[in-house]
Parts: structure tokens; C-alpha cells; sequence
């Protein structure tokens, strides 16, 4: 078992070096460790996982969890526009709030919030050491999207049906 252990962490920084350290690395270690489920069998109830977070230099194994951003679009076909902002707004607090109450950080991937990526759409990344404190934290920032989308014409995405907010 350790063995498997190890070679399937050398397929994931062989994946890291074949994408360029792109930011969907994120989603892709996270959907990794989902699809493994023999080597990551806690899975919390908002599915968070156990996983290296490839945006820690030391590679340090986290609960991690995905969750996806709404977007606009001016007329179907054009490029959409991911809506993220304000998730790290100091006007709604949502990040002070998660901070304060578990610990954990988040990362927003996407060209327009300064991670740049070619590989998915736009995504935020969360992560932080303990189970309950990520599966809090995912809570706060899909509450925070919800109230968003309250007051704004974008959407979320109906064919992944997994982060579904
Ligand atoms: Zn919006």
C-alpha cells in the first residue's frame, strides 16, 4: 500500500510539471484523491478529502474541497464571466468571517483573480488541517455565493452536478 502511495504521488508532480504548475491544479488533485477513493476513503459530508495541496511549496496533506463560481454571460457562446469578487471583499467579511471561524484559507483560481488557468473554469479552492473546520468553511463561502447571486444575474452551471450550491 505504501508503494501505491508514493507512485501515485509521483503521477501527481508528474501531472503538476505537464500543466506547468497551472491553477487548475487545485481541481485536479482534488478530483485525483476523489477518484482514488482505496487511498482517500474519508470523504466529510460536504465532501471534502484528504489531499496534498499542490499550492503548498511542501506539499502538505490538508482536507481540501472545490466549489464552483457563478458566471454571466452576455449572449450564450461568448466567453463567461466568473463572478468571485466578492468572496475577499472586506464589504461582506465572508473571508474575516471564515478566518475567524475555521481557520482555513481559500484560494479564488481564475485569470481574472490572479491565477492564472488553462485547464477549467474558474474555481475556489479551500483548504485547511482539519475535517469539520473545511467542511464549515465550504458552508460560509456557498452562503456567501447564494446571497451574491441574490442580487446578480449569473448562474451556476447545471452539468456538474457535484458542487452544486
Ligand atoms: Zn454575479
Amino acid at each position: 500500500m505504501h508503494s501505491i502511495q508514493a507512485a501515485k504521488e509521483q503521477l501527481e508532480d508528474l501531472l503538476l510539471e505537464y500543466i506547468d504548475f497551472d491553477g487548475s491544479m487545485g481541481r485536479l488533485f482534488y478530483d485525483v484523491a476523489f477518484l482514488c477513493k482505496s487511498m482517500h476513503s474519508h470523504v466529510t459530508k460536504e465532501k471534502s478529502i484528504q489531499q496534498r495541496n499542490p499550492f503548498n511549496v511542501t506539499r502538505a496533506t490538508e482536507y481540501i474541497n472545490v466549489v464552483e463560481l457563478p458566471f454571466s454571460t452576455e449572449q450564450s457562446g461568448e466567453p463567461k464571466n466568473y463572478h468571485g469578487a466578492y468572496l475577499t471583499s472586506s464589504r461582506f467579511g465572508t473571508l474575516s468571517q471564515m478566518k475567524r471561524e475555521t481557520g482555513c484559507t481559500i484560494k479564488i483560481c481564475g485569470d481574472d483573480f490572479r491565477v492564472p488557468l488553462r485547464y477549467c473554469a474558474p474555481y475556489v479552492f479551500i483548504f485547511g488541517g482539519h475535517a469539520n473546520a473545511v467542511d464549515r468553511a465550504v458552508e460560509i463561502i456557498k452562503v456567501a455565493i447564494r446571497n451574491h447571486m441574490k442580487d446578480c444575474k449569473c448562474t451556476l452551471k447545471e452539468e456538474n452536478t457535484r458542487h452544486r450550491i
